[in-house]
């Protein structure tokens, strides 16, 4: 065994991705891979137990699987593909050099065997595990791809109900939420790039802590209406404040709505999509919580979701006084009308989801999460394409702002990297760019690009990314799956597909795609035609299923104008019949 599969063994230690220029693979595609394996270990949440985020989301199926891929990938050739089968190496196969290095599915599972009482058997049994969107696809880059998300988020919101993302506009207006996670934590960060203000609920005093010391949060408190004092105050001064409150939830968010407290914006990102392992129930601290979920799962999760209807009609109560509310991707209201009953749900889903109220419009244009990762762990790397990024794209001003507040406020995690919400044209235009900058020898070693899952052909999940898509096909997986298939003849580097587990079992499907420039000239064509593949198909989709934004896209050559691709009507859509 080599020295790193044997440190990754261990696993106990903290695990730090490869750097530098020297290749331990046999070729860059592998050590790239490598690399980002390594990476999400490092940057991840748990990584003694192979845990990214999001709960459960897992990196390999267990440690023996890690050291296989590992091994695998360290002799990989470049006409090879490993094929990992839900976090296990299943086998090397002699492919072409232009094909993908690594193909992975992860916990796809028929509809009718798909529900989560079955996963968290099988995930017990050591069978199956859930990948997240990027654990398993080994894209995570830490709470910046989150960041990113939520700060556009925001900006969207700014500027349709407060008159614009100017920091005037958002001065004195604050934000409740929940869940200082993984995720969750970028919440009251995010907010400060914009100049908002913030409340953030959370149960367990590890976590908050953490944020604390990392500055995310300006003060903790234990005390709903302490915590309302400071924030008032602070507002009253005019100055901007992230308050931490430790406790449950569902009782802060009822007590502000108790005493009749509008927030400008509502929301929450606690792990609510695993009512067993993501939400604590009111009555427990975090230590008991945390002890009873294995002990008694079901009483914890009829428990977790009685909890969370009360804090989602705390928020609707909030809603109905003026309170901007969504779901920011956690699947809350879902458990909320699972615990009060199907008559309940016109109720409950008068809180949009966020896609559906706020992101569509971009993902429509193929504008979503985009990310780059410095492979040779240098900042000075980093430095050179934030700034090429930043002067590349003049028409679209908000990427310059982003990426100027990012460098200044987004701490470094891992191997040094940037999430960047470009669009179909973008990404490949950049991607070329930076391959030239590698073969020069201006960056110090190639870059991998990637994106998070959730993007605009990489998703179905009726009650996330796809929620209310216009011509009803919310729930349909076709999407992600041609998107994996399309890469694949890209010759991307990694190409994988994951459906849910425990608490998303059955609610999503997901196409990831890792792509590295290494600086040769073949490898333009591959880049061009991965990213462009990727996004061009999330323009088909949206132009598909009617929405504007992605017929005009489409027609014009995406963002850039330089990325064709050609919709072929809505003559299968049946709008024609509808006309
Ligand atoms: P996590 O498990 O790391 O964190 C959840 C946090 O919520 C924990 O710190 C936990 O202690 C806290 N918590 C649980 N119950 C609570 C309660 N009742 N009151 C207060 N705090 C409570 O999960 P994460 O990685 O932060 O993800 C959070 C959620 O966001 C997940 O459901 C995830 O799937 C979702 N998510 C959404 C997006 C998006 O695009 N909007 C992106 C990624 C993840």
């Amino acid at each position: 065994m080599t020295e790193t599969s044997t440190i990754l063994a261990r696993g106990g230690e903290r695990i730090r991705a490869g750097r530098g220029t020297a290749l331990r693979a046999r070729n860059w595609r592998a050590e790239a891979l490598l690399r980002m394996f390594e990476n999400v270990l490092e940057v991840g949440e748990r990584p003694e137990a192979l845990i990214v985020y999001a709960s459960l989301g897992k990196a390999a199926r267990n440690w023996d699987e890690a050291c296989r891929i590992v091994e695998a990938l360290l002799v990989l050739e470049e006409d090879e593909t490993l094929v990992l089968q839900t976090g296990a190496a299943v086998g090397v196969m002699r492919t072409r050099e232009a094909s993908p290095m690594v193909l992975s599915a992860v916990n796809n599972t028929v509809g009718r065997w798909a529900g989560s009482d079955r996963f968290y058997e099988r995930a017990r049994a050591g069978q199956t595990i859930w990948g997240g969107l990027t654990a398993a696809a080994w894209q995570y880059i830490g709470r910046q791809g989150v960041l990113g998300g939520t700060y556009e988020l925001l900006r969207v919101i700014a500027n349709r109900h407060f008159g614009g993302e100017a920091p005037e506009n958002l001065a004195r207006r604050w934000m409740l939420t929940a869940g200082m996670g993984g995720m969750g934590s970028a919440q009251p960060i995010s907010a400060s790039m914009l100049g908002l203000s913030s409340i953030t609920v959370e149960i367990d005093p590890a976590k908050a802590r953490k944020l604390l010391a990392a500055g995310g949060i300006d003060v903790l408190v234990d005390d709903p209406d302490e915590a309302a004092n400071a924030l008032f105050a602070a507002l009253e001064a005019g100055e901007m404040i992230h308050v931490g409150l430790l406790g449950n939830a569902a009782e802060a968010f009822e007590h502000y709505e108790r005493r009749g407290l509008v927030p400008d914006i509502v929301t929450d990102q606690t792990a609510a999509h695993d009512p067993r392992y993501g939400y604590a129930p009111v009555g427990y601290g975090a230590d008991e919580w945390i002890a009873l979920r294995e002990e008694q799962p079901e009483r914890i999760e009829r428990e977790a979701r009685a909890s969370i209807a009360r804090q989602v009609n705390a928020i609707l109560g909030m809603a109905e006084r003026g309170s901007v509310a969504f779901e920011n991707g956690n699947n809350l209201r879902v458990q909320a009308v699972e615990h009060l009953g199907e008559e309940s749900a016109e109720r409950v889903y008068r809180i949009p989801g966020f896609m559906e109220a706020y992101l569509r419009p971009l993902f429509a244009r193929g504008i979503g999460p985009f990310r780059w990762v410095c492979l040779s762990g240098d900042i000075e790397d980093q430095r050179i394409i934030d700034e090429l990024a930043a002067s590349l794209f003049p028409e679209r001003p908000e990427i310059a702002r982003w990426i100027g507040l990012a460098r200044e406020r987004i701490p470094q995690q891992g191997l040094p990297a940037r999430s960047c919400w470009l669009g179909h044209g973008e990404r490949s235009r950049l991607a070329r760019a930076v391959n030239e900058l590698v073969a020069s020898g201006e960056l110090s070693a190639p870059v991998l690009f990637s994106r998070d899952h959730l993007d605009s052909a990489g998703m179905t999940h009726p009650r996330i990314g796809t929620e209310g898509m216009r011509d009803g096909s919310d729930g349909v997986t076709d999407w992600p799956l041609l998107d994996a298939m399309l890469l694949s003849t890209a010759g991307a580097d990694l190409v994988a597909i994951h459906s849910g587990g425990g608490g998303y079992a059955g609610w999503m499907q997901s196409a990831g795609v890792s792509i590295v420039a290494d600086g040769r000239p073949e490898t333009a064509e591959r880049l061009t035609l991965a990213l462009d593949l990727d996004s061009g198909l999330g323009v088909l989709r949206h132009a598909q299923a009617g929405y504007e934004e992605a017929r005009g896209s489409a027609s014009q050559g995406g963002e850039t104008g330089d990325a064709p691709i050609r919709w072929l009507g809505a003559s299968c859509t049946g709008e024609e019949d509808h006309a």
